[in-house]
Order: structure tokens, then C-alpha cells, then sequence
């Protein structure tokens, strides 16, 4: 008898064409995960993926598996041989783990064959396992409808019994969906825009916006810090940095100042499409979120839209507010986005920004602006950081 965690996953098992690439790109994941904390082992077996560890060294693993996308959810377990009598062992001993609890007074039994050659059927394991808790712990009685913990049976090559199932955040693992350009700013929406893409695959890098002097460099620290948070889901995450101030200073100086938001977002864009293109990143991906601000209705996505040819990701288009903040204060990005800092869209803040810009006019007023080379000048000074 000894402890193993146990690792499921979720929509990878349906792509049976390509389970094996996803079930390797998951375990290198893993691996990279728990690296420094230390572990002896990581094996498959039917489906499964089991880490072989120092149980002293559990929590710290768990804390870090919780942040794998991919991974569904997480038990420490009890495995034994393929052999009745030890899954009895094994099931008395964990629930024995877990009634230190007081609270648990009930529990059921639920077990799952992956091995159909073992010879006794799901519901006749569940009856026996049952019967032998009950005889030999007092005080517990069985509730199949809302019981306080179950005992999961789960028959393998060995047999693995366990009691928790920790919640991971499923998803696909970071890398089998291609990569992607985050505009990352300091506020509370982009962080988790980058979170919910990483977490349906995509290998996420980033770019921001400064305007130093007129902002202050504690700006790009919060946004480096950021960067930081996102990477302990992420992994290595290349930050590059952009300072728009002579851009907005031309845009001020020479367009109207309801457009000003536009216009920059526009030139926000195209920079960083052109760091994408140049690093095969395949898509931008912004916080937008219909509705929040002058420059996010449909009208305003639709003209910052039509300066770049690449696709633009906005996962939180349809969240409200407090949605977001809530997983933003789950991913702990949070309290670092709040942090007060200057941020380069509030220099030279209209106090009327155009709400519903229309293409013709925003395009006539650019001409006015020597684009590409304003482009150009910015992307010379650009510097990269990379976070992890
Ligand atoms: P956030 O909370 O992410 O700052 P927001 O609600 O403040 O979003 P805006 O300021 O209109 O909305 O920005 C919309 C999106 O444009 C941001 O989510 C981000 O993707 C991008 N963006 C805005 N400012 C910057 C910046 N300084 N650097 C990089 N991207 C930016
Ligand atoms: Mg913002």
C-alpha cells in the first residue's frame, strides 16, 4: 500500500485521434510544473496519469497541478495491487484519513472498472467495499443520495482508492492550440482575457503600451508583475514593450480629440500585429468587453477590427464586470491590477470620446499621420522582457 496523486483529464480523452500528442504535451507541462518542488516519478496507466512524490511534498504539487490547463481534477490516493482484499485495506484507510474530519457521517462508495478483466462488476465492488467500512468504523452510516465524502474505488492495472477530487481548471493543455499576442495593460480585464485563452491551449505572449515619460515606469513594473502572475498558469511569457508617446502626441496635434481613443487603439493594433507576424504568433487577443467603455461598442471594436488582418480574440466580450473581477481575484491577478498606476490611454483622455466611429472618417483623419513610420519609430525602441 502506498500514495500516489492521480491526475484526470478531461476533453483531451475525447480527441482519440490525437490523444497521444495531448496526453505528452500535458505530462511535459506537468513535469515543467513540479520541477523544483520535486517528484520521483510520472507514469500513465489507462487513462490516468500518476505522479509518484514525497507525500510531504503534496500540497506544494497540488497547489502547482491546479495551474496545468488540461487537468480536471486532482486526489491523493491509496494504490494497491489488483487484489480485492487489499482495495478493502486500502478503502478502510482512507476514509479513516478523512473522519478525523468530525463533520463526515455518511459516506458512498463508488466504483469505476477501467479494467474490465477484473473479475467482480462496479456495483458489486461498491456493496462489499461498503459493507467492510461499515463493520469496521463506527458512527458512519451510508447516504447514496448527498453523502459527506465518497470513496472512490478506481480499478486500474493496480487499484486506486481515494477520497478527494481537487478541481483543476480542465482546458487543453498550454501549446495544442497554436499561439497568440496578448495587449496586456495594467487593468483588471486583460490579465484574465490572456488566462482564458492560455486555457484553451493557446501559447500566450504579451505587449504593452507605455507612454513614458508621461506615465510612470512603476506602470511597467505592475504590468511586468502581471506578466509574472500569468506565467505561474502560462509558463515563459515574452513581454514586449512599447512606448506610444510620440504616436498620441501626433494623433493629438493633428486629429480630432474625440478620436483620440480610437486612433490609438488602432495603432495599438497594428504594432502588435506586426510583432506578431514577425514571431508567428497566429492571433491578438484584447480584454474587450462589450458596452464597458466608449471605445467597446460594436462600432468601435468594428473600426479598431479593420486596422489588422489577423484575428482578435476577446474572451470576455460577453462577461459582465463582476464576473470578471471574480476570476481575476481567482487567478490572483487581482489585487496587482488594482494597484493604482497611470496608464497610457489617459493621456490626452478625450472627455467626449466618439462612441459610434464610422471607418471613412477615422481613415481620412489618419491621413493626416505618416502611420507606418510612426509604427516603425516605435517598434526601434521596443524592448522585450521575458517573464517567468
Ligand atoms: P483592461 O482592464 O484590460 O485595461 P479596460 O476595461 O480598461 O481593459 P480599455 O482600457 O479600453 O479597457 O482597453 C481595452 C483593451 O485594450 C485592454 O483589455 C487591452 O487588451 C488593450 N489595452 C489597453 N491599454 C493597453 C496598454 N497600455 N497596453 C496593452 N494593451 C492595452
Ligand atoms: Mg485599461
Amino acid at each position: 500500500m502506498d500514495k500516489v496523486i492521480s491526475v484526470s483529464f478531461g476533453e483531451i480523452a475525447l480527441k482519440s485521434g490525437n490523444r497521444k500528442y495531448f496526453e505528452d504535451k500535458l505530462i511535459k507541462q506537468m513535469r515543467k510544473a513540479i520541477a523544483d518542488v520535486g517528484y520521483e516519478k510520472i507514469y500513465k496507466e489507462m487513462g490516468k496519469i500518476y505522479i509518484e512524490a514525497s507525500e510531504d511534498y503534496y500540497p506544494q504539487i497540488i497547489n502547482r497541478l491546479r495551474k496545468v490547463f488540461g487537468l480536471v481534477y486532482i486526489s491523493p490516493c491509496i494504490r494497491v495491487e489488483q487484489d480485492f482484499e487489499e482495495i478493502k485495506k486500502a478503502s478502510i484507510q482512507a476514509i479513516l484519513e478523512r473522519i478525523e474530519d468530525s463533520r463526515i457521517k455518511t459516506f458512498k462508495v463508488e466504483t469505476n472498472r477501467a479494467d474490465k478483466k477484473f473479475s467482480m462488476k462496479s456495483p458489486e465492488v461498491s456493496k462489499e467495499v461498503g459493507a467492510v467500512i461499515l463493520k469496521n468504523i463506527e458512527n458512519l452510516t451510508v447516504d447514496v443520495h448527498k453523502p459527506d465524502v465518497f470513496v472512490y474505488v478506481d480499478i486500474r492495472q493496480n487499484a486506486y482508492i481515494y477520497t478527494e477530487k481537487i478541481k483543476g481548471y480542465g482546458g487543453l493543455p498550454i501549446g495544442t492550440n497554436g499561439k497568440g499576442l496578448l495587449l496586456l495593460s495594467g487593468g483588471i480585464d486583460s490579465p484574465v482575457a490572456g488566462f482564458m485563452m492560455a486555457r484553451r491551449g493557446v501559447e500566450i505572449n504579451a505587449v504593452h503600451y507605455h507612454s513614458y515619460p508621461f506615465t510612470s515606469e512603476r506602470a511597467e513594473e505592475k504590468v511586468k508583475d502581471l506578466a509574472g502572475i500569468l506565467s505561474r498558469y502560462i509558463g515563459t511569457i515574452k513581454l514586449f514593450s512599447v512606448n506610444i508617446i510620440e504616436i498620441q502626441k501626433q494623433i493629438n496635434k493633428n486629429c480630432p480629440k474625440d478620436e483620440m481613443t480610437i486612433l490609438s487603439r488602432r495603432f495599438m493594433m497594428r504594432i502588435a500585429e506586426s510583432i506578431a507576424k514577425e514571431n508567428n504568433y497566429q492571433a491578438l487577443i484584447t480584454g474587450e468587453n462589450l458596452g464597458q467603455v466608449a471605445s467597446q461598442t460594436i462600432e468601435g471594436l468594428n473600426v479598431t477590427n479593420s486596422s489588422v488582418e489577423l484575428p482578435v480574440f476577446r474572451p470576455l466580450i460577453g462577461f459582465d464586470k463582476v464576473d470578471i473581477v471574480d476570476i481575476a481575484k481567482d487567478i490572483e491577478t487581482y489585487e496587482t491590477s488594482i494597484l493604482p498606476y497611470d496608464d497610457c490611454c489617459t493621456v490626452f483622455l478625450p472627455k467626449h470620446p466618439v462612441t459610434k466611429p464610422r471607418l471613412d472618417n477615422i481613415e481620412e483623419s489618419e491621413k493626416a499621420l505618416d502611420v507606418d513610420k510612426l509604427i516603425e519609430a516605435a517598434l526601434d525602441n521596443m524592448k522585450t522582457y521575458i517573464i517567468q
